[in-house]
């Protein structure tokens, strides 16, 4: 095998095998790998058009009892600063999307185990009721797991209900590496085996959602097991065809457990493009401009990548673990153009929803990233007595002679 009989049978749309793919992930220079990957994505995308969403990536609460030590947002059960939104606080961050043209929220928090299914209910009711048109891309497969445990529901049935309520997509966060070997060294074996996420992805899929995919590399994982992940997605994307897109980005180390330092801009670019060359049946590559930076996340448009992902509005997760790039849609739009695409707002379907809104009426700038809540704010929303806790420290909480949060 050569790297220019394998950029052949890329560009005339034939597929990977894995030892195919290895070779080239570890030998193609950087240039020929952005070369075969921008083939893909100019056959898949021919009008030359890369497109984002403006939604608001909402993290509903940080409690969480997984512990994934990769990860910097969570705060044990009882943690002085542990937090859930209440339904008024999520309102408004729905009511500030909208006034920038955004279309849906990117719903996802920890293990909490004192929200029940109940709760996850009656705020996506809720939030239909107020928004009819409003999307909710809500809960990553870990999530789901922890609600089918929590209520001793199988998995379908907790989606079922969850779609019944509103839920519109599943989004795919949790998948790290879909490798039990990793999954046991993050610590994120117990929130969902590698089998556990994509049934999930299968039971949302075969229930009529669609879903994103995603892959956090750059922690413990071997170049072939990063492979082994995709080649798991593609197997799936193959069974069901229910991923829209697939998104990934490096581990980010600061105020981990786990430490250590990041992948390079050079490591990230290669792994989107063996990304775009492997997933041959995925239509979207993201740019994880979030994690990169605006510079990274252009060049991912030579890359493979033909969308930008989200304008984002608030940021938690990334933000906690040391990233912290912004860039609202004026920016995002400007990098597009900048590098020669045509920039067009979508949803989550990719369904072309338009030209960049700013050109459409007057939006504000929004040139630092919202928090879920402000340093300090400790409120306790009143709604949260009406569910039963699970923990000790959630039945304190919810005491009638605890102080809540005032209206
Ligand atoms: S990554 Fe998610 S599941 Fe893991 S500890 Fe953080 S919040 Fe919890």
């Amino acid at each position: 095998m050569s790297i220019s009989e394998l950029e052949s049978r890329v560009a005339e749309g034939g597929r990977l095998t894995r030892d195919e793919a290895l070779f080239l992930y570890s030998e193609a220079p950087t240039y020929a790998l952005g070369r075969m990957a921008d083939g893909v994505r100019a056959r898949k995308h021919p009008e030359g058009v890369v497109t984002y969403i403006i939604d608001r990536n909402v993290n509903y609460t940080n409690v969480c009892v997984a512990r994934c030590n990769f990860c910097a947002f969570y705060r044990d059960v009882g943690h002085a600063d542990g937090y859930v939104l209440g339904f008024d606080e999520i309102f408004k961050k729905i009511d500030e999307t909208l006034a920038v043209g955004g279309v849906q929220l990117l719903l996802q928090g920890g293990h909490n185990p004192d929200l029940p299914l109940k709760w996850f209910e009656d705020l996506f009711r809720a939030v239909k009721s107020r928004y009819p048109s409003f999307k909710l891309h809500a809960l990553s497969p870990p999530e789901v797991i922890h609600l089918s445990r929590l209520s001793r529901l199988p998995v379908p049935a907790v989606l079922d209900r969850l779609i019944d309520a509103g839920l519109d997509s599943v989004p795919g966060g949790g998948a790290e590496i879909l490798v039990d070997r990793v999954r046991k060294l993050l610590n994120c074996y117990g929130k969902a085996s590698s089998d556990e996420w994509l049934d999930v992805m299968r039971h949302a899929h075969r229930a009529g959602l669609r879903t994103t995919a995603t892959m956090m590399y750059g922690t413990v994982e071997t170049m072939e097991e990063r492979l082994e992940h995709l080649f798991r997605l593609r197997d799936v994307q193959d069974e069901t065809g229910g991923f829209t897109a697939f998104i990934t980005w490096s581990y980010q180390p600061e105020h981990t457990e786990r430490g250590g330092s990041e992948a390079t801009g050079i490591e990230y670019l290669r792994t989107l493009a063996i990304a775009r060359l492997v997933l041959d049946n995925f239509d979207n590559l993201q740019a994880s401009w979030v994690t990169q930076g605006g510079k990274v996340g252009q060049l991912s448009l030579a890359f493979g990548a033909n969308d930008m992902g989200s304008v984002m509005i608030e940021e938690n997760v990334v933000r906690a673990a040391g990233a912290s790039y912004c860039m609202d849609e004026v920016e995002i739009v400007r990098n597009v153009e900048d590098a020669g695409f045509l920039a067009k707002r979508r949803n989550m379907h990719y369904d072309i929803l338009g030209d960049p809104i700013f050109r459409l009426r007057e939006v504000p700038r929004m040139l630092s990233l919202a928090t879920a809540r402000e340093d300090g704010d400790t409120s306790v929303p009143s709604e949260l007595m009406k569910y039963e806790a699970r923990s000790a420290a959630g039945k304190r909480q919810r005491s009638p002679r605890t102080p809540t949060r005032p209206q």
